[in-house]
């Protein structure tokens, strides 16, 4: 075991860990931040950031988190690959770790957000990567002059939908309820968009296809009627999971796996935090991410003082 005594460990690498690790090196703890990607997280495949302040025209998400890493890297923040899946007490500290590696640190911020969640319909796993995507901005432009679907009903959703229309001939959004749950500029400019045409009370059963995506069997729930979608691809977005399943047995999770913190970020172990999107909290954006992050380090730096009297 690497017997490296990190004062603070940060697990992941989106604009939650980013400020985190921006912090906490301002104030010279010995941080490491451990992604398992690329910095950035699920705001890097944001194709325009519309609502984080100071940017009156938006930013590219991408544009957004890689200056966040430059901006922690220039203060001294360490980052390494890696997909924690381990963490366990270890006097007062943490153990953290993943494949071979193991770290010893006094304090952790848990920033690993979330994922997509996934239907489990015939042919969503099997056509994944070939017409089946969880993320426009990466997979939207092979879809050019092609008709497109989007599943869900949120901003995720919505967003994503009118993002496609840039490539796509047509995008459907089928939402199984008869109203979306986007905030209302969003839904605004999905309905005067002539290229979204929104399929209301109804899901997607199955993803028809042997080599790539060919269509879509939708059921009706208000009618029960099937009916089959001809489309290229279909981008899931019915929601999003927390990556806690590391933390389980340590920390008190709610009943959908959001990590439960005080309002200094606190988790309910000593010595553990929790910023972003993987806590348990009332909305997930960039905006309020890097406040968590923030708070979390700075809460992190007193209770290693404390540690220290
Ligand atoms: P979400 O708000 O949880 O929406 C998920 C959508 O999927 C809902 O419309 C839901 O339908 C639908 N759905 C869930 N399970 C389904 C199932 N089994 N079958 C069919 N449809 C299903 O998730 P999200 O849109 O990814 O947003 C997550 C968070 O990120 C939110 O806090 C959101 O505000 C934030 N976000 C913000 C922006 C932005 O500000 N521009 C962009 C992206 C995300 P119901 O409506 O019927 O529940």
């Amino acid at each position: 075991m690497e017997v490296s005594d990190y004062d603070l460990v940060i697990v992941g690498g989106g604009p939650a860990g980013l400020t985190a690790g921006l912090y906490a090196a301002r104030a010279k703890l010995r941080t490491l931040l451990v992604e398992k990607l690329a910095p950035g997280g699920q705001a890097a495949t944001t194709f325009m950031i519309e609502n984080y302040p100071g940017f009156l025209e938006g930013i590219p998400g991408s544009e957004l988190t890689q200056a966040m890493e430059g901006q922690a890297k220039r203060f001294g923040l360490k980052i390494v690959s890696g997909d924690v899946d381990h963490l366990s007490p270890n006097g007062q500290s943490w153990e953290v770790g993943w494949e071979e590696r193991k770290l010893l640190a006094k304090s952790v911020i848990v920033a690993t957000g979330v994922e997509s969640v996934k239907l489990g319909i015939p042919g969503e796993e099997e056509l994944k990567g070939r017409g089946v995507s969880y993320c426009a901005t990466c997979d939207g432009p092979f879809f050019r002059d092609q008709d497109v679907a989007v599943v869900g009903g949120g901003d995720s959703a919505v967003d994503e939908a009118l993002y496609l229309t840039r490539f796509a001939r047509r995008v459907y959004i089928i939402h199984r309820r008869n109203a979306l749950r986007a905030v209302k500029v969003l839904q605004e400019r999905a309905f005067q968009n002539d290229k979204i045409e929104i399929i209301w009370d109804t899901v997607v059963v199955k993803v028809l296809g042997q080599t790539g995506v060919e269509g879509l069997d939708l059921k009706n729930l208000k009618t029960q009627a099937m009916q089959s979608l001809n489309v290229n691809g279909v981008f899931f977005y019915v929601g999003l999971r927390p990556l806690t399943e590391f933390l389980k047995g340590h920390v008190k999770l709610d009943n959908l796996g959001y990590v439960l913190t005080d309002e200094n970020m606190a988790a309910s172990a000593a010595g553990i935090f929790a910023a972003g999107d993987v806590r348990r909290k009332l909305l997930r954006q960039v905006a309020t991410a890097v406040g968590d992050g923030a708070t979390a380090a700075f809460a992190a730096e007193h209770y290693l003082e404390s540690l220290a009297r």
